[in-house]
């Protein structure tokens, strides 16, 4: 039998999941080890050794030992790093991070490490705890998401005719093809929605727009709907379901302004 090794890391809980009567399974999404699957022994009894660390989308300062790489680790020790007081203090900013961890966990395969995807979380997380709420945040980690995960939308021309977009133009997009088509190769059907040549240049503009500069930009009403409805159904259409935080995160934000 092999020994287990040691390793620290640090990591955002993803979710939590109890396990018999008194452990805790934790999957968080860790800097060097990619989605982490670990074991924490006592936490459902003792609060001590454990003290609120495992709570959604809480930065963690991980020690866990493992006999294999793809095997469950057992967490000897989790501190907090950053708890987001000032999003858990606020109900449409916890769920916009709520949306924002689900994703990154729907994205990311178990082992994997991507450093770009937790720098996306860092670094929008922290967006979100000094700025106020707003449609161009959601879209933007959307966009980054889709790019780091490989399902980056092609947005810049006709996925058919090739032609750039031009302002002006009208287009469709088609979560099969990946993309979208201009006026005059799209055959769309009745229920498909025409969208404008701004929503086309606003999202690419999010993809790797600075981070500061984000702030600056404003989504009119037309394009704010565009935008979700394009990345919304881009994004259920590669999961093959629906994403529950997203549900919940649009229903408070319409009915609770
Ligand atoms: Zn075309």
């Amino acid at each position: 039998m092999s020994a287990r090794e040691s390793h620290k890391t640090c990591g955002f809980v993803l979710r939590t999941l109890g396990f018999g009567e008194s452990d805790l399974i934790v999957t968080f999404y860790s800097r060097e080890f990619g989605k982490l699957k670990g074991i924490a022994k006592g936490a459902r009894r003792s609060k001590k050794r454990f003290a609120n660390v495992f709570e959604p989308f809480s930065l963690t300062s991980i020690m866990f030992s493992r006999k294999s790489s793809d095997g469950l680790a057992f967490i000897e020790a989790c501190d907090i790093l950053d708890h987001y007081a000032a999003i858990r203090s606020d109900l449409e900013k916890t769920l916009i991070a709520s949306y924002f961890i689900d994703l990154a966990d729907h994205f990311s395969p178990e082992g994997k490490a991507n450093e770009t995807l937790f720098s996306l979380l860092t670094d929008f997380l922290s967006l979100l705890t000094r700025e106020p709420v707003s449609d161009v945040m959601i879209r933007f980690f959307e966009m980054r998401l889709l790019k780091i995960s490989g399902f980056d939308p092609a947005l810049d021309a006709c996925v058919r005719c090739k032609t750039p977009v031009t302002n002006g133009g009208a287009y469709y997009f088609y979560p099969k093809a990946g993309g979208i088509q201009c006026a005059a190769c799209a055959r769309p059907e009745r229920y498909d929605q025409c969208i404008s040549a701004g929503t086309v240049r606003t999202l690419l503009l999010g993809k790797d727009m600075e981070i500061e500069k984000m702030k600056r930009v404003c989504l009119s009403e037309d394009l704010s709907v565009e935008s979700r409805n394009i990345l919304y159904g881009f994004i259920s259409y590669v999961l093959g379901k629906e994403v529950k935080s997203f549900k919940v995160m649009e229903q408070v934000r319409r009915y609770c302004p």
